[in-house]
């Protein structure tokens, strides 16, 4: 549904017109806020306006459990749009197909849905390859200069606390991870493990080896380069002891079935696959199969369910549940999180949009059965649990 009436007048979200704020205005306002109060304000809350669940169709019950949740998405591709002049702080509505790829993770979304904290996979295009580690110095640059500019809305995290202290302030959380271990460049493991180095310094808390092409670590599932008879180089052996030492946790979306096992077997610390579907429900070579997923659970490790309907094999809410379910039956309820993979050219499921429509994630999974203490887990603890098992090194 196109957002214009049938006059042709703009008939979608509106903004609060308060000089300097960017928030959406709230249901019922028109297009102005005036006369709320100045407590009323949505900048003085520190929860999305009082009215956003109105209508909505949600439970209470989803309502409060969603409320005391600290949700946190593995993968989202925003920090790239950022370097490009996106505005987080300005409430999207992109015109079709545009929607369908990009535009749907910024702040008054984040904080309608009670999305609290965000990992940004810094992905970066490998041709060539040379210019990918400053893409993602670029990425991060972009990153800090939004949260310069904002208010202490929102804040660049490392640990489980700084997660959980961001929440009782009020703060959206941004954690970093890499897509792609391009982003690390080529030449002597010295000077790739230093450029992993600098990254682990500047907050960087899990790198994925790969991503769609060959790169000095090893060899993708699917992209240039693409040969499963390949596992870890030698380089991708030590960046991945490199890991350890440094508090970054290893990320294996993308690699080849091969590389995953021989990443397994160095015991880096607790495993994320961060976006991925799986294959007991769907046959699909971007999904990972049950060996897969007993291997990040015993290393207490994540996977991060992807938001995308040609990888889920459903269309809509119930496609995520479903391989969320698989994994709580494969995994344990230890070992399964959200990886949204929003920002990514991706086309998200009907009802996933963007952040703004996390509860009803939460609404589904109570109707099919789990416990608020499980749809805590699932919407983010689980991933707390990780960052404090693996703290990042401390650099002086
Ligand atoms: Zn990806």
């Amino acid at each position: 549904m196109r957002p214009v009436d049938e006059a042709g007048r703009w008939a979608g979200p509106r903004f609060c017109p308060r000089p300097g704020c960017r928030m959406f205005a709230p249901h019922g306002s028109g297009a102005t806020v005036q006369g709320m109060s100045s407590s009323s304000h949505p900048h003085s809350h520190p929860h999305p306006h009082p009215h956003s669940h109105r209508g909505s169709g949600l439970s209470d019950e989803a309502r409060a459990v969603h409320a005391a949740a600290i949700p946190i998405d593995l993968h989202a591709d925003t920090t790239k749009l950022m370097s490009r002049g996106y505005d987080f702080y300005q409430r999207h509505d992109p015109p079709w197909p545009v929607r369908s790829f990009f535009g749907h993770v910024d702040l008054p979304r984040m904080r309608e849905g009670n999305h609290r904290a965000q990992f940004f996979g810094m992905w970066t295009f490998p041709k060539p390859e040379r210019g990918c580690t400053e893409d993602v110095h670029r990425q991060i640059d972009a990153l800090e200069a939004t949260i310069a500019r904002g208010d202490s809305a929102m804040v660049l995290c490392r640990s489980a606390d700084d997660v959980r202290t961001a929440k009782e302030r009020g703060q959206v959380a941004a954690l970093l991870g890499i897509e792609g271990g391009q982003a690390l460049g080529r030449g002597t493991s010295e000077q790739v493990i230093e450029r992993l180095t600098t990254f682990a310094r500047r907050g960087v808390r899990y790198l994925g080896l790969l991503h769609f092409s060959q790169n000095a670590l090893g060899y993708p599932q699917q992209g240039w380069g693409r040969d499963h008879e390949k596992g870890l180089t030698p380089i991708g052996c030590e960046v991945v002891d490199a890991c350890r030492r440094s508090g970054v946790l290893v990320d294996l979306a993308h690699i080849n079935h091969r590389g995953f096992f021989e990443v397994v077997e160095r015991r880096p610390g607790p495993l994320f696959v961060t976006h991925t579907g799986v294959l007991g429900v769907q046959r699909h070579w971007r999904n990972i199969d049950d060996d897969q997923i007993h291997a990040v659970a015993e290393s207490g490790g994540v996977v991060g369910v992807i938001f995308a309907p040609r990888y889920l094999g459903q269309d809509g809410i119930e496609g995520v549940v479903a391989h969320l379910s698989y994994l709580v039956r494969v995994a344990g309820e230890d070992h399964v999180g959200i990886g949204s993979d929003w920002d990514g050219a991706v086309r998200p499921p009907k009802g996933l949009e963007s952040p703004a429509k996390l509860p009803h994630l939460t609404e589904a999974l109570l109707r099919a059965g789990f416990s608020a203490t499980t749809v805590h887990k699932i919407l983010g603890e689980n991933v707390l649990r990780v960052l404090s098992s693996a703290p990042p090194m401390q650099f002086v």
